[in-house]
């Protein structure tokens, strides 16, 4: 099988995983949102992946994701902003992608806002949780959540949609499928504390908890390897 119909076979495989385990898990729930994340990838495999129907496209490097939506700009592609945040991105960002699922901090939800393009629907946004509060990662605690979760809600260019999660890495279903219970958990208390809000996304699993994540309730699965094949070493921004 040649590169370029790995990629298109890859999702055809990942559609048919993610089917099985609603199947198993969840059959009466919709469909989870298949993103492909497409971190060092080139445009022309993105462009693969579209042609394999894939419509939500996540990148994590601001310079890198730029230089790929250029080279995109005739694809009708969702946009999707899942790194690091540092304030000197947020104008980029608020001005070029649909969703932001690594927000952490209240000094990146003010700037994102004032620089969201009125022009342009509000950006959506997910809370990032460090749920297993790990020192090495992104995220805020889940006793901080809240507090940044009415923040987001009284911001007028923004619409909170949920929260995203990176639990500890491990290969034990069991202990993924705590972690991600711990992601849904927090959403429905959010849910309970704001009504009104629209927090419908839970945006969890990768290539390797996948399933766990379906069984959990994700909404949005961000893979990565599983389409493209393993990456290089991750390259700074
Ligand atoms: C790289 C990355 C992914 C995809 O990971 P895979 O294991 O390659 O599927 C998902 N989410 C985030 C935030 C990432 O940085």
């Amino acid at each position: 099988m040649t590169a370029t119909n790995t990629i298109v076979s890859n999702i055809a495989a990942i559609q048919a995983r993610i089917a099985a385990a609603h199947y198993l898990f969840c059959p009466s729930a919709p469909q989870a949102t298949l993103m492909a994340v497409s971190k060092t990838r080139s445009a022309k495999e993105i462009q693969l992946a579209l042609s394999a129907g894939i419509q939500h496209i996540g990148e994590n490097y601001l310079q890198e994701a730029l230089a790929k939506q250029a080279e995109l700009q005739n694809n009708a592609i969702c946009w999707h902003f899942i790194g690091p945040v540092q304030s000197n991105k947020t104008r980029d960002i608020a001005e070029h992608f649909s969703w932001v699922h690594s927000v952490d901090r209240a000094k990146i939800i003010s700037r994102l806002n004032d620089q969201r393009p009125s022009q342009l629907a509000p950006l959506n946004i997910c809370l990032q949780v460090n749920i297993n509060d790990e020192a090495s990662k992104a995220g805020a605690t889940i006793e901080e959540i809240p507090a940044l979760a009415e923040l987001v809600l009284n911001q007028p260019r923004l619409r909170l949609r949920g929260l995203m999660a990176i639990p500890a890495n491990t290969r034990d279903p069991a202990q993924q499928r705590r972690n991600f219970a711990a992601v849904r958990e927090l959403l429905h208390t959010l849910r309970q504390r704001f009504p009104r809000a629209q927090l419908d996304t839970l945006s969890m699993g990768m290539s390797g908890d996948m399933e766990a994540a379906i069984a959990e309730g994700a909404t949005i699965l961000r893979i990565g390897s599983d389409i493209f094949g393993p990456r290089a070493a991750a390259k700074p921004d």
